[in-house]
């Protein structure tokens, strides 16, 4: 079963929805924080970590604070 992100568009909640079907509408995704059904989900993009060639490596601890 796929998980998507999701987005409330009341709170800006940011929270992980179990999906039983890819049919589900995000109206019916319920948010847990403000319990309105306000969600939007994110499509999540690729993650592209580790496979950079052009980019060095720029997840060291670097002077991050
Ligand atoms: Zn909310």
């Amino acid at each position: 079963m796929p998980v998507y992100d999701y987005e409330c568009e009341n709170c800006g909640k940011l929270f992980e929805e179990l999906v039983i079907s890819y049919s589900v509408p995000d109206s019916e995704i319920k948010c847990p924080e403000c319990g309105e059904y306000k969600a939007k989900k994110k499509i999540s993009a690729p993650s592209i970590a580790g496979s950079s060639s052009s980019h060095s490596s720029s997840c060291g601890a670097s002077g991050f604070t």
